[in-house]
């Protein structure tokens, strides 16, 4: 249930608002937009038929909320949500690019590729110390060495870092290094994994599972949600279908989809969708020009050395070019590049 407040009520009876409705045993979460204020309530709502809610100072509407996802839900927040990481914001008018390898090879590799992605006008540094690989011979990541050295690149560059935890044993060591929390395609419905990092308030990045639908991503980020951290971007990266000319399938559409249906940030995934490295600027394209609130790419400094995701990598200059057209497209849809990166110049 939303409770939508009136224009310019007081503290004094939003307090009043949300101590009846949690008296009833609910939980409450109040979202403060420019003009309105919303009190979202969870929990079983049959209770609230007890309380006379439209009889209250300051209520101006009651809402169900018909999704199985409520926290998540468009209609939840008073506006799209804004995640802050580090100094980055996702969500907001400036397109948020997060590139880097898709695993931390070593030292010079990732500050080589981090310089690089910054001056380009990427926001973030993404880099994988534990890499889920689909055959356990394949090289897994170089762990907390990884952590370090991301930790270290961060202090150089000034870039927040993303990486992958794939499991809630690593949690609490991930957490110590990332600014933002990675869950990739294949954990997208590891529930315990989910709550683990719900219960810390820093920022994820939810990928969508390769066979998953829109619906099961909103409720994996619900999951997240229900333990109170509300700081969650959804990424389409591609799923898999009968196509074999490309890794995965780039499900364009789910992205203007998301953003009808959610108010958290939603960023695409060009690298792991297309999976051959000619295809990830003109996915980027689509999917700056579909609404996407910015975008993650796979950048090596010598993408045929690459431990991983090599032919899907791209090279600092190809990723700099990209980045020249993206800050284009960007423009058309309204949006926009850090005014600091080397192509605003
Ligand atoms: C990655 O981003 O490195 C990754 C493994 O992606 P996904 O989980 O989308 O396959
Ligand atoms: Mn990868």
């Amino acid at each position: 249930m939303i409770i939508v407040t009136k224009p310019g009520i007081q503290e004094a009876e939003l307090d009043h608002i949300r101590e009846r409705v949690e008296s009833l045993g609910l939980r409450t979460h109040v979202s403060r937009g420019e003009q309105r204020t919303i009190v979202g309530c969870i929990g079983d709502e049959e209770r609230l038929q007890e309380l006379p809610l439209l009889s209250m100072a300051g209520v101006e509407q009651v809402l169900p909320v018909l999704k199985p996802y409520k926290l998540a839900a468009r209609e939840f927040s008073a506006g799209p949500t804004l995640v802050r990481v580090g100094g980055a914001e996702i969500g907001g008018s400036e397109l948020a690019v997060i590139a880097g390898p898709c695993s931390v090879e070593g030292r010079e590799m990732l500050r080589e590729t981090a310089f690089a992605v910054q001056d380009a006008g990427a926001r973030l540094l993404r880099g994988g110390a534990f890499k889920p690989r689909t055959s356990p011979y394949s090289f897994r990541g170089l762990g907390e060495q990884a952590l370090e050295l991301l930790a270290e690149v961060r202090r150089e560059s000034g870039l927040p870092v993303v990486t992958e935890v794939m499991d809630t044993r690593q949690v609490d060591i991930v957490a110590q290094y990332a600014d933002m929390l990675q869950i990739g395609a294949r954990n997208m419905q590891n529930f315990a994994l989910l709550s683990e990092v719900g219960r810390l308030h820093r920022p994820v990045l939810l990928k969508r599972g390769m066979s998953a639908t829109v619906l099961d991503l909103l409720l994996a980020a619900e999951y997240i949600m229900a333990q109170g951290n509300m700081n969650v971007v959804l990424c389409e990266r591609g799923i898999r279908t009968f196509e074999t000319a490309t890794r995965n399938t780039f499900d364009l559409a789910a992205i203007p989809v998301l953003k009808r249906e959610t108010h958290l940030p939603v960023i695409a995934d060009p690298s792991h969708a297309g999976g051959r490295r000619e295809l990830v600027a003109p996915l980027a394209y689509a999917a700056v020009a579909a609404g996407a609130d910015g975008l993650m790419v796979e950048v090596h400094p010598n993408p045929e050395q690459a431990l991983s995701d090599g032919d899907q990598s791209l090279s600092l200059a190809e990723f700099e070019s990209m980045m020249r057209v993206v800050g284009e497209l960007a423009g058309v849809v309204g949006r926009r590049l850090p005014a600091t990166a080397a192509v605003a110049a």
